[in-house]
């Protein structure tokens, strides 16, 4: 079974009855009414040989990229991160050194974001595992369902860089050029977005962070705002490049279907198209379904989880 059906399958499962909650699953946040504020709520789990190998990652880059990925998820809705809960559970005899330079790399990033992480839960297992629960804010909720027709598509920067880093890493090869090692760091060491939240609360219509890949995440605002989406315009980074070059790969390939970006691909009306000079407009959104690369209908594949 597919991960989205086995999602849909358990959350059936859970009914909500609360009118206090303004967005349940499906969204890269939660969303609930607090005395008349919108508080959001994300998790985001890391899974020893699932989501990282212990010699390939730093601990500090691992406990960087954990805060990371939720601060993501909670620009994405619009919101600022505030507080954080971490659950881990780790084999019984592991180094406890490894696991301080984990809780310093969330450290450091926790004050890159401006959250706190407050309380938390630990555990053992077999493999090690870190889960961070986090909560934000926001006054205005973006979801993955409001794009409209005549927005245009953006992205706030490249994307299929992690990827490549991640085959770089898998590939344990030496002696490796600068634009490799710059390559990797994007992988290791993602950085949310969270300086384009003012902008994405005040005039995005819909938005997502890009974890599962470009095509996979814009196929979410496609479905759930049961819109079409034209791409025209896919950016490759110079070395993106470089590193097709090297390895005879397709560069858009990697930029249409590599994960674990952590940009945010938004739409935004005609009128607002100013406020996002800095980032890449890469198609729009009209009537209709699916992905289309011009007048070509892209495959929505992604990164399964499960
Ligand atoms: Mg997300
Ligand atoms: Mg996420």
């Amino acid at each position: 079974m597919a991960e989205f059906e086995i999602i849909k399958k358990l959350t059936n499962i859970l009914s909500i009855n609360d009118k206090d909650v303004l967005i349940g699953f499906g969204d890269d946040c939660a969303c609930v009414n607090v005395n008349g504020k919108k508080l959001l709520f994300t998790a985001d789990i890391q899974v020893e040989n699932r989501h990282f190998i212990k010699d390939k990652i730093t601990p500090k880059d691992l406990g960087w990229k954990l805060v990371s990925v939720n601060v993501s998820d909670v620009v994405a809705c619009g919101g600022v991160p505030r507080w954080g809960l971490i659950s881990i559970a780790v084999p019984k005899n592991i180094d406890i050194s490894f696991l301080e330079k984990v809780y310093e790399g969330i450290n450091e990033a926790k004050n890159f974001y401006k959250c706190e992480i407050i309380g938390g839960n630990t555990s053992s297992a077999n493999e090690i595992i870190f889960d961070l629960f986090l909560t934000g804010e926001t006054e205005k909720f973006i979801s993955r369902s409001n794009a409209k027709e005549g927005d245009l598509v953006f992205i706030s920067g490249y994307t299929g860089l992690s990827r490549a880093g991640l085959e770089i890493l898998l590939n344990n090869t030496n002696n490796l050029d600068n634009f490799e090692l710059e390559l990797i760091k994007y992988h290791t060491r993602p950085t949310a977005r969270l300086d384009l939240q003012k902008k994405i609360q005040k005039y995005a219509n819909s938005c997502i962070d890009i974890s599962d890949g470009l095509v996979a995440d814009l196929g979410h605002i496609s479905k759930m705002s049961n819109k079409k989406i034209v791409l025209e315009n896919i950016p490759i980074s110079p070395i993106l490049e470089k590193f097709s070059k090297k390895y005879s790969k397709d560069p858009l390939e990697y930029a249409l279907y590599g994960g674990e970006d952590y940009q945010l691909a938004f739409t935004v009306s005609k009128e607002n198209e100013r406020y996002f000079k800095d980032c890449f407009k890469i198609g729009y959104v009209e009537k209709g379904r699916g992905i289309y690369l011009n007048d070509k209908p892209l495959k929505i594949k992604g990164f399964e989880h499960l």
